[in-house]
Parts: structure tokens; sequence; C-alpha cells
């Protein structure tokens, strides 16, 4: 143990090593409920041997060095907010955090475009730009807790999806430093047809394929002009086929968020009559098309039997979007709670809503299963369901919740979905892959795998199913 962590004192300079109990203790999970539950438990008891910060691009190369020659497997960190169990480093490992690799690289103004290095806070990285009159237009709900780097690693969404993209919409080049310690620098272009887009390769990749250093985003001009439109259907059904027939029309507003009733009471009472589900648009972008599209949104909701709410509702929803309660203070009561985000085609929507939480609701000590649509495609949509249940032992409470997870990726297989929209693979979904990309997919991700990692060391257990073929 003292070899390595003087090894890598001696590679890290312009950074640091960690090694005092609590900086180890601090970085041995993510925010997956399950790591959290086992954490009130007592039962997370594995840690790292050291954290390490490097400052550089060359030293996170030499750090990748010195845990190939002592065969030590390293997880990358970055702001620790993944829900998907991506952090769990086994007894011995090396944390690798982005930390140190922090800010603002470049910003050219005229082509729209932002470099940072990897480990730059989201919210931070959005005010940088914001300094310019520029935006991201990248809105996580955990825009405060995540890096920069992460949102690659986890191929990550925002809340201005539907109009601006998801993150591989939106990242022009990259440099990842590989296993073998080489910098491979994928230059920033608006478009290229250099072969396979080698970008795909880490845009969610969950650390597994190499540690991204240093991201270039293109960016928007901050809107001229912004306009909320609310209004409520009969049913969740109802208002999917709304939305899609929104975006069939040709209308992607960055926000779409329809809420099942169950949501919308929870979320708009004062705004949205009960049992009817809640629509919220948000147009944005120069004052003429923002007024055009609004009025066209206004008269296809209508048409779509739509009901008009007040849009005071949108700033409601702006004014709270990112406040959400910890998982520990629901745990502490026995409840386990957790999310679940998936994409299916629109054929298949609103039955696969409807079979999910009707199977969640069968399970022992449910109190709620609901759902929202918020990131919506032509030809298709993603469902974020939220299950909360109190099992009558609390001892069964990680039993409950694989079961509330199987009954809903069973159910998205079934129905042609994808098993994540946003979140990831990590280790939650880790075995559903096989039927989430076809053994083929797996075998492929495997052949990828032992090319750029031979030694296995990058981030095990996380995303790519272990073979049962290999010893
Ligand atoms: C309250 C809350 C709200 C959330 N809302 C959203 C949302 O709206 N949209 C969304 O997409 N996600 C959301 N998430 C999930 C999470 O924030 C995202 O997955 C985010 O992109 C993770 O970034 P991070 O920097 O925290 O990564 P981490 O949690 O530190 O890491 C995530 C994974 O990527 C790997 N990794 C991290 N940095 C690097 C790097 N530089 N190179 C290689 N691998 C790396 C890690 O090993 C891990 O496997 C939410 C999470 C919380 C807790």
């Amino acid at each position: 143990v003292n070899e390595i962590v003087g090894r890598l004192r001696a590679v890290v300079v312009e950074g640091d090593v960690q090694t005092t109990p609590e900086i180890l203790a601090a970085h041995r999970r993510d925010r997956w409920v399950l790591s959290e539950l086992h954490d009130l438990e007592g039962r997370l008891t594995a840690l790292p041997v050291a954290v390490v910060e490097p400052g550089s691009t060359a030293e996170v190369a030499r750090v990748l060095e010195v845990c190939r020659e002592f065969a030590t497997p390293v997880v990358p960190y970055g702001g620790g907010s993944g829900v998907c169990g991506g952090i769990a480093p086994a007894e011995g490992s090396v944390v690798l955090s982005t930390a140190r690799l922090q800010g603002l690289v470049r910003l050219e103004e005229q082509d729209l475009c932002a470099s940072f290095r990897a480990g730059t806070n989201g919210l931070e990285a959005e005010r940088r730009v914001g300094e310019a009159g520029l935006t991201l237009g990248h809105w996580p709900q955990s825009i405060e807790l995540s890096t920069v780097g992460g949102w690659v690693a986890t191929r990550a969404s925002g809340q201005f999806s539907t109009g601006y993209g998801s993150i591989e919409d939106l990242v022009l080049g990259l440099e990842v430093v590989l296993a073998d310690g080489s910098v491979l620098r994928l230059p920033p272009h608006a478009r290229a047809a250099t072969g396979p887009d080698l970008r795909q390769l880490f845009l969610g990749c969950e650390g597994t394929l190499g540690i991204v250093t240093e991201v270039t985003l293109s960016l928007r001009r901050s809107a001229a002009a912004r306009a909320g439109v609310a209004c409520h259907f009969p049913g969740f059904a109802e208002g999917l086929d709304a939305v899609r027939s929104l975006l069939a029309a040709g209308y992607s507003p960055p926000v779409v968020r329809l809420y099942d009733p169950a949501e919308s009471q929870r979320h708009f009472p004062e705004h949205c009559p009960d049992a009817r589900a809640m629509l919220l648009l948000i147009h944005e972008g120069p004052a003429r098309l923002v007024e055009a599209a609004t009025e066209a949104s206004i008269a296809l909701c209508d048409e779509m039997g739509g009901t008009r709410a007040d849009s005071a509702a949108v700033d409601v929803w702006l004014e709270h979007r990112n406040r959400v309660p910890g998982f520990r203070e629901f745990l502490e009561r026995g409840i386990i709670v957790d999310t679940i985000e998936v994409t299916c085609p629109w054929s298949s929507a609103a039955e696969l809503y409807e079979r999910v939480t009707r199977s969640l609701q069968q399970v022992e000590g449910i109190l709620l299963a609901t759902a929202h649509s918020s990131h919506q495609y032509r030809s298709g949509t993603g469902l974020y369901f939220t299950f909360a249940a109190r099992p009558a032992n609390p001892a069964d409470m990680a039993e409950t919740y694989r079961e509330c997870w199987r009954r809903a990726l069973d159910s998205t297989l079934a129905l042609g979905g994808a098993i994540s929209h946003h979140h990831g693979i990590g280790r939650v979904r880790r075995e559903a892959l096989h039927e989430g990309l076809g053994d083929a997919g797996v075998a492929l991700l495997r052949t990828l795998k032992q090319a750029l990692d031979p030694m296995g060391l990058l981030n095990p257990g996380v995303l790519i199913p272990d073979d049962p073929g290999s010893a």
C-alpha cells in the first residue's frame, strides 16, 4: 500500500494524493440509493487506497502508468452525483478524482464553443459562458452537483433537451487519456466524415474505456425571449398524444414536460385540477420565433383537447426544478425511493406507462408509482418513473428495490424501449444490458474493453456485464 502511494506521490506534483480516512470514506460511492442504504447499515466498508487528484492531463497519464505497474483498479470520480452505482471502488483501488482539473480552457465566441477541463462543476461552466452572454443549454437537474467530464461519461441529458439536445449533441471535441497512458485528442469540428465518430466511444463509457480530461462544448446565445405555456389534459395518454403531435408537426420547444395526474397534483396543486395531466412548455429564442411557436403550440394543445392553465405553473417549475429531497431521510424511515428513466417509441408510450405503474402498484409495501415525460423526440419519448415503498420489514428494502427495478425494466424491454434514457448503466442496470443491447452488442463492448483496457483496470464492475465464459 505504501509503495503505490509513494509512487503516486512521486508522479502527482501539480495535484495531490489524499489518504486521510475522511477523504477515502467520502469517495466510496456515488448517490446510488442502494449504496446509500448499505452506507446507512454500516455495510460499505471497502476503502480505496488513495484518492488521487491529478493537476494536468500529463499527470492523469502518469497515474494510469503507476496503476498499471501495480495492477491496481482505477475508479474515476467527478462530482459523485451519479445514481446508478458507477462509483463503488473495491478495497485497495485508486480513486482518480477530477477535482483539480478545473476551469475554462478557451472560449471561442465566434465559433460558439468553449473547452473545459473535465472536473469543472456544471453550474460554474454555465456561469463562465454566461458572462459572455452565452449558454451551454445543458441543464441536468444535478447541474450544481455534477462535472462536465461526468456528463460525458454518463451520457447525460438536461431539462432543455427537447430543443437543445442532450450531451452527445453538444460535445464537439474531447481529450481522453487511455488506459495505456496515451492521450487521444478528438478535435472540435462542427461535423466530420472521418470514419466512425470516436467521441461516441466515450459518451456513456462510465469510466471504463478512458479518462475524459477536457471537453469542448458547442454554445448558443442566451435566449432573447422566453415564453411559458401550461395546459392540462384528461389523462397522461391524451397528453402524450398532444406532445407527439407537437413534435411531429415540427415544433421542438426546449422544455416539454408532461406529468401524470399524481405528479401533477404533487407539483402543481394550485394550477392543475385533480385527475388531470399537466403539460408545461417553454419556448426560447429570438422574440419573433418564440411568439410564433407559442401561438402555434397553444392552438395545437387546444385542438388535442387540452385546457389552458395559468402559465405561472411554468414559473413554479423553473423556481423549484432543481430541488430534490435526499434519499437518506426516506431510508431512515424504512422507505426506499428511486427513479427509473427509460425511452420508448410513441406507439408504446401510453401502454408502457400503464404497465409499469400498474405493475409497481402490486409490489408489497408500495407507497407510490408515478411518472412524467420530459425528453421528447420525433420518434419517441423518455418516461421517468418514481417509486417509493415501505416493506413491512425494513431489512427487505433492497429486495423490494430490486423487484421494482425488475418490473420496470422487464416492461420496458417487452415494449421495445431502451433501459436507460440518461442516468446510464452503472451497477443497477448492468445485468439488463444483455437484453438492452443483445448478446452481440455486449460482446462488441467487451471486445472494445479488451482492446482499450486489456488489464481491466478502468472502473471494473461497471457498465459491462461479467463474461461468464472468462475465468
Ligand atoms: C438530484 C440529482 C439529479 C440528477 N439529475 C440528472 C439529470 O437531470 N440529467 C442527467 O443526465 N443526470 C442527472 N443525475 C445523474 C448525475 O448527476 C449525472 O449522471 C451526471 O452526469 C454525473 O456527473 P458527475 O460529475 O457527478 O459524475 P460521477 O457521479 O462522479 O461519475 C459518474 C460515472 O462517470 C465516471 N466518470 C466521472 N468523471 C469521469 C471522467 N472525467 N472520465 C471518465 N469517467 C468519468 C465515474 O467513474 C462514474 O462511473 C442526477 C443526479 C442527482 C443526484
